[in-house]
């Protein structure tokens, strides 16, 4: 029977961990289908900003109670899941609170009681969490384009940890009880489990509560699998990819915006009758025009704008301070990344089924981005300042805006008539440079 439980726990395992590896190795590949981009300048300051922002969480310190309950919940969600090593220690040899012997007992102790106590301060984070996204009304979170799955997936998330950590505690509590009836030797100190919830079990017979340590622990086990695969179909990957996104994050300052050099030497040659329009780019620089300007559809944007879009956490945060958002226009900086990964998923079940991409008649402009939306734009950055893991919802606004003025002329009116006007009168309005100081006549 021992061995027919370390077999399944086996199978498990590597079915867990080999779909899990799947489903990160289609994230990459679908990355991948997005332009090349040079971001491996300033690694010490890639490095740092990681740290700060993906690890530290610098950002969330902008809404302290927020930042605090992130903080109870991301750490003590991850140190817990150290205790993974334990579980597949005991799944695969039969052994019981493995790391007690390697670490020794008084360490264990410790390590035990630090988990209870995180794990409960995990407890009532995500119950927090579960009231104020659900019955509090915090705007960000109840707006309309959350309707649907991006509501439900993050009440699941909230669910699936809450029962995570009631098996932990199943788990200890029952593990601690048989403990004090010596029908288990003594590993580990429970300080929640033999105070919350002791009193609840201390009627259950010996029975009961093996089946129920049991049960809990395999629940464990198999609920951290099912959560990690769960992770690929909701916005709470970004628990793996705030990392390369922050490490990827552009350092330069806001509001700076990428020239295309191809566009800046035609204008210098147009300017300087003395230069060489032989001349070597300058290092870094695009050797050609690029085969399009600008963004139409998934393909036209960089790698770390696809990687953006798989990393936002759909909290809002953009929204909620973008002005155009605000004033009642119909964009939102974050439906514009959600909107980028639901066509980025949409070509990834593209190639699945056909093996390369084949052409579906769609674009992420106006199938997924309206112009309406992106021309509501005032290029302000509010929405990167407050991203709290350096996302560029911007950038793709942008590349999308140089698509339709550069290669299909359909800027609004008013923004032609300001493009004919410089190109005329070298200035936006409309009348001749010689008539500027005409204002001072009298
Ligand atoms: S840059 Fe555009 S999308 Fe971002 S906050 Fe400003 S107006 Fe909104
Ligand atoms: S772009 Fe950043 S701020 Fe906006 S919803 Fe995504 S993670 Fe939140």
């Amino acid at each position: 029977m021992q061995y027919i439980d370390n077999i399944i726990f086996l199978v498990l395992l590597v079915a867990g961990f080999g779909l899990f590896a799947k489903s990160l190795q289609k994230i990459y590949r679908n990355i991948r289908v997005g332009r090349k981009i040079n971001r491996s300048d300033r690694k010490p300051e890639r490095w740092s900003t990681m740290a700060r922002v993906a690890m530290g969480q610098s950002k969330m310190g902008k809404r302290p109670v927020a930042g605090i309950l992130h903080l109870f919940v991301y750490v003590g969600f991850v140190i817990i899941n150290i205790e993974l090593i334990e579980i597949i220690v005991d799944g695969l040899f039969g052994t019981h609170r493995f790391l007690a012997s390697i670490m020794g007992y008084g360490f264990y102790n410790f390590f035990t009681a630090t988990l209870e106590v995180l794990a409960l301060l995990v407890v009532i984070g995500v119950v927090i969490f579960f009231i104020r996204r659900n019955f509090y009304g915090v705007k960000r979170l109840t707006m309309k384009e959350l309707f649907g799955w991006p509501r439900q997936d993050a009440n699941w998330i909230l669910i699936i940890e809450f029962a995570l950590m009631m098996a932990f505690f199943t788990m200890n509590t029952s593990d601690w009880v048989l403990q004090q009836r010596g029908l288990l030797s003594e590993h580990g100190s429970f300080p929640i489990s033999s105070t919350v919830f002791a009193p609840l079990f201390n009627s259950f017979g010996d029975g009961t509560l093996f089946f129920a340590e049991r049960a809990a622990w395999w629940f464990h086990f198999v609920g951290i699998l099912f959560f990690m695969n769960y992770l690929y179909y909701s916005k709470h990957l970004h628990i793996i990819l705030a990392f390369p996104s922050t490490w990827y994050a552009n350092l330069e300052k806001k509001g700076k915006f990428n020239n295309l050099e191809s566009v800046t030497k035609e204008i210098k040659l147009m300017m300087d009758p003395n230069a060489d329009p032989y001349a070597a780019p300058a290092e870094g620089a695009e050797a050609e025009a690029p085969s399009k300007f600008g963004a139409e559809d998934i393909f036209d944007l960089n790698q770390v704008q696809l990687l953006n879009a798989y990393s936002c956490t759909e909290c809002g945060r953009c929204t909620s301070v973008c002005p155009a958002n605000i004033t009642g226009k119909k964009l939102s900086p974050r439906l514009i990344l959600m909107k980028t990964r639901d066509r980025l998923e949409e070509v990834g079940r593209n190639i699945d089924k056909n093996g390369k991409f084949v052409d579906d008649g769609k674009k992420l402009l106006n199938d997924y981005i309206t112009k309406e939306e992106l021309w509501a734009c005032t290029t302000c950055n509010a929405c990167t300042e407050a991203c709290p893991v350096l996302l560029d919802p911007l950038s793709i606004i942008f590349e999308m805006r140089r698509f339709l003025v550069m290669e299909q002329s359909a800027a609004p009116q008013e923004l032609n008539l300001m493009m004919t006007n410089v190109e005329n009168n070298a200035a936006p309005w409309q009348y001749n440079q010689a008539d500027r100081l005409n204002w001072a006549n009298d």
